[in-house]
């Protein structure tokens, strides 16, 4: 993965709720947009607290200086499993062609939360005629337990570390649920297996070399 994009590459991230691109591919996503890619976070529902949870989602995307933040269904709090999948994807082919994404990163199918693995299937939906890579990351490790994906391709984020923890932080509607500790953990026993000091496991659905 070591040069996944070529500079001025463009990285398009669906997460089903705001926090779950920081929780799952956020020391990646801080690191490309380093790299000098493009990079739009792409959230798809706010589920309650409205305003609130939009402006931590505007603080994580500041934190990983992503280019853009989008909120796919901003119009009122709903789930993801509320949405008709049709509706979904219409959407999502919208920033996919407005994007025009060199690799897309994308919730896991194996993901346990329902509303993470409609994300992946609407996303694999969306990219049907879209050439481009697909990565895929499994968002609550510790919720994710006793899951099958355990993802292939590892991304070092040992520079990016601090900037994921931080951004994961600025949901601070949701601290009292999220383990910044267990994230940094996962984070470094990933890396073990993957000879970085931290890192990120993927699933890689799509992948040209
Ligand atoms: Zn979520």
């Amino acid at each position: 993965m070591n040069r996944l994009l070529k500079e001025n590459g463009r990285v398009l991230a669906f997460g089903a709720h705001p926090d779950d691109l920081e929780i799952g591919a956020g020391g990646l996503l801080a690191r490309l947009s380093q790299e000098g890619a493009e990079v739009t976070m792409a959230v798809v529902s706010i589920p309650n607290n409205t305003e609130q949870r939009k402006a931590e989602a505007r603080r994580g995307a500041e934190i990983i200086d992503a280019d853009n933040l989008r909120i796919l269904f901003e119009e009122k709090p709903c789930r993801v499993e509320d949405i008709p999948m049709h509706e979904l994807v219409r959407r999502m082919d919208q920033i996919v062609g407005d994007v025009r994404p060199d690799l897309v990163i994308t919730h896991s199918a194996f993901d346990l939360h329902w509303d993470h693995g409609l994300v992946n299937r609407a996303t694999v939906s969306a990219l049907r005629r879209t050439p481009c890579d697909l990565l895929a990351f499994l968002s609550s490790p510790e919720m994710n337990a006793q899951s099958r994906g355990i993802g292939q391709c590892f991304a070092d984020i040992t520079s990016t570390i601090d900037l994921k923890i931080e951004a994961i932080q600025a949901h601070a509607s949701q601290i009292a649920r999220l383990d910044l500790e267990s994230s940094r953990d996962l984070a470094r026993a990933t890396g073990r297996i993957s000879g970085y000091q931290y890192a990120e496991a993927y699933e890689a659905l799509r992948v040209r070399i």
